[in-house]
Parts: C-alpha cells; sequence; structure tokens
C-alpha cells in the first residue's frame, strides 16, 4: 500500500510538493478553497480583458528551480517577459539595468499552476479549517464539507504563515510551535482597463518612496489579448498600514499617486483587490519545516525567501524530506 499525503493549499508550493511526492511514489490529494489553482500567482479575469494581479514576474537562480523553468518554457506554460522597464527613485526616472531574466506565466500567470496541476488530484472550494493526528493518521475536516472522509500518513500545510499557524493551532502545541510567526504584509492592487493605448513611455516600472512600489502594463507580456490593462501595487507598507481602509478610498489614493507618476487613470475601468497576506518571509534554513514523530511538514514561500522560486524550491525540498524519512 502506497503512502498517502494530503496537501492544504494549491499555490506553487502544495503543487510543487504534490508533484515530487507523486513522483517518488506518493499517493497525493491535495485541498484548496478557491476555484482553481495558483494562488497569489495568479490571473484575474473578466470578458475581454485578464491581469496578473498578484506575482508579475519570476526569477530564476537556483539550478533545480532553473531546470523545472525550462520545462515549463518548452512547454509554453511560461516565456520570458522583456519590458521596457523604468525604475523611479528620489523623484527622478532610469532606465533599469538588470540583464537577469524576468518569467511570467502563459499565456496568464496561473498558467504555471494550471501545468503543475495537470496531472495532480484537486479538490477545490475545500476550506480546510480543522485538522487533528490521531492513531497515526490524520483527519480533516473543512468548512465547506465537514469531516473529510479519507485519512493520511502525512500532512502538508502550503499555506501563507498567519493561515498555516491559524490552521496548526486548531490541532495541538507541539504542531502550533511548528508554525513559527511570519509577518506577513498585505497588498492594495489595483487593476485599471483602458479602452486606447495608453501613451505612458515604458511598460513596468519600480518605484520608491510613494505610495505605489509597482505598476506594469500587462499585455506588454507574452500571449496576452485583449484591452490595454495596468496592474498597480501599493507598496507592502502603506498597504499593511491601510488594509483596513474602504476598497474605493484605498483606489483613490492610489490612482491620485498613479497619475503624478503619469498613468491618468480617470478613463480608465478600475477593479480592486486586497491581499491579506502577500509577502514577509523568516529565516529558515533548510526552507520547510518538518517533524518526522508527527508526519507533518509546512512548505510555502515564506519559509524560503519569500518569492515562486522560493515556493517552489519549499515545496520540493519538503518532498524529498518526506521521502528520505
Ligand atoms: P500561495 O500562493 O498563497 O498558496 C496558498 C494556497 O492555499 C492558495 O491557493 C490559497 O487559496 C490556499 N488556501 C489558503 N487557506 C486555505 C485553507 N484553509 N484550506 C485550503 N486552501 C487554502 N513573487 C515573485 O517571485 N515575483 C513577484 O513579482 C511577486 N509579486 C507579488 C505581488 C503580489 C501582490 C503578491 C500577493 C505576491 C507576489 N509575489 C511575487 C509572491 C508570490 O506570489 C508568492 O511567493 C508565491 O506565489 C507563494 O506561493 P505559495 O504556494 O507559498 O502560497
Amino acid at each position: 500500500k502506497t503512502i498517502s499525503v494530503a496537501i492544504i493549499g494549491a499555490g506553487i508550493a502544495g503543487l510543487s510538493c504534490a508533484t515530487r511526492l507523486k513522483a517518488l511514489g506518493f499517493t497525493v490529494q491535495i485541498y484548496e478553497k478557491s476555484r482553481g489553482v495558483s494562488g497569489r500567482m495568479s490571473t484575474r479575469k473578466a470578458d475581454d480583458w485578464s491581469a496578473d494581479h498578484g506575482a508579475q514576474y519570476f526569477t530564476a537562480r537556483d539550478s533545480l528551480f532553473i531546470e523545472e523553468v525550462n520545462q515549463w518554457v518548452d512547454t509554453d506554460a511560461a516565456a520570458i517577459w522583456n519590458p521596457r522597464l523604468r525604475v523611479y527613485e528620489a523623484k527622478q526616472w532610469r532606465e533599469s539595468v538588470s540583464s537577469e531574466h524576468r518569467y511570467v506565466g502563459t499565456p496568464a500567470m496561473n498558467s504555471v499552476g494550471k501545468h503543475l496541476a495537470r496531472n495532480l488530484p484537486i479538490e477545490f472550494n475545500q476550506t480546510i479549517d480543522r485538522i487533528a493526528y490521531n492513531n497515526s493518521k490524520w483527519l480533516l475536516h473543512s468548512l465547506e464539507a465537514g469531516d473529510i472522509e479519507q485519512q493520511f500518513d502525512w500532512l502538508v500545510i502550503a499555506l501563507p504563515a498567519p493561515q498555516a499557524q491559524a490552521l496548526a493551532k486548531s490541532s495541538d502545541k507541539s504542531i502550533e510551535e511548528i508554525a513559527a510567526d511570519a509577518n506577513m504584509l498585505g497588498c492594495w492592487t489595483v487593476i485599471a482597463n483602458f479602452a486606447e493605448k495608453s501613451d505612458v513611455p515604458f511598460d513596468a516600472a519600480f518605484i520608491n518612496d510613494e505610495i505605489i512600489s509597482w505598476i506594469s502594463r500587462n499585455n506588454s507580456k507574452p500571449n496576452r489579448t485583449g484591452m490595454e490593462t495596468w496592474t498597480i501595487h501599493a507598496n507592502p507598507q502603506w498597504s499593511q498600514e491601510w488594509i483596513e481602509l474602504e476598497k474605493d478610498e484605498a483606489a483613490k489614493r492610489i490612482l491620485n499617486c498613479a497619475k503624478t507618476l503619469g498613468l491618468d487613470c480617470d478613463q480608465a475601468i478600475i477593479t480592486i483587490h486586497r491581499w491579506r497576506y502577500a509577502s514577509g518571509h523568516i529565516n529558515c534554513i533548510p526552507g520547510f519545516r518538518f517533524r518526522e514523530d508527527l508526519k507533518i511538514g509546512f512548505c510555502g514561500d515564506w519559509l524560503h525567501g519569500g518569492r515562486v522560486e522560493g515556493a517552489w524550491l519549499s515545496g520540493h525540498k519538503l518532498a524529498s524530506q518526506i521521502a528520505n524519512s
């Protein structure tokens, strides 16, 4: 009989962990609270536009991850994005000088997650809100479906730190302690759709010392079709400070700032999204948390540098650790 593993969260970390565990001969089952995969590497869609409203691009530095990204590129799940990129600093614009490859999912950011998920069993609309370890088996409870019938030999929690910790709390003290607190910050995001192409002379910009920290023309990414669409991220500290603001008020302040940067959104159709747990990480070697005696592991970006690459590596390494135990 194969060893069974439940994985909570179908973001890049959970998908990476599940893929590797499956390749190593485990039986996996993923539970995801939303309707689709990819978590914060996601895409918001409407009839005539779509926009990556979480992760904007990713880089690849670790050789394992470079190998993985090359496969995504070979299967058209990702591609290099070459934006005309600027930096705004001390109220001055300059060109960004970095030769590092920037990758995006194609045709949308969530294509990477969809690619990873294609052969994995995932139950959607399942918010796991309680876990318990009884007689060497993990039992799960979901908000939507109540007690989950299947029991598991191992449990992987692939959630942002505060959510991982809340779930661990539902179990017992020794497990709660494994999910050390990472102070994650929110991110207010505005998506602006234009009927006409805007004449802003760049495709993306890092902004320093303003409410906004990043703006980008989504349709400058490879294989995007549809309207002229910009994604605007407020900076993490400002977002966290104003996380409880009314959506319209947050948008107003962010759009005022965008105007001073040369992106006038008065004629645009505006969509606003609040990420409660966007960024933050702790120093953790080896990049995941693990308790062999309790047959539980934690993975996610917050344990491995806080980006897409780290999330993938965290899940991958945790799977190898489980297989070696
Ligand atoms: P997540 O993607 O958060 O996955 C967790 C999953 O668990 C989600 O699908 C969630 O729905 C699900 N879930 C939560 N609670 C439960 C529950 N109780 N039961 C079941 N499922 C649950 N990274 C970069 O590399 N480059 C960038 O440019 C970049 N920009 C970013 C901008 C923003 C606004 C944000 C939000 C993030 C950005 N990141 C960026 C970070 C990157 O998105 C993350 O590092 C990475 O996607 C995290 O993956 P993960 O699997 O660890 O977590």
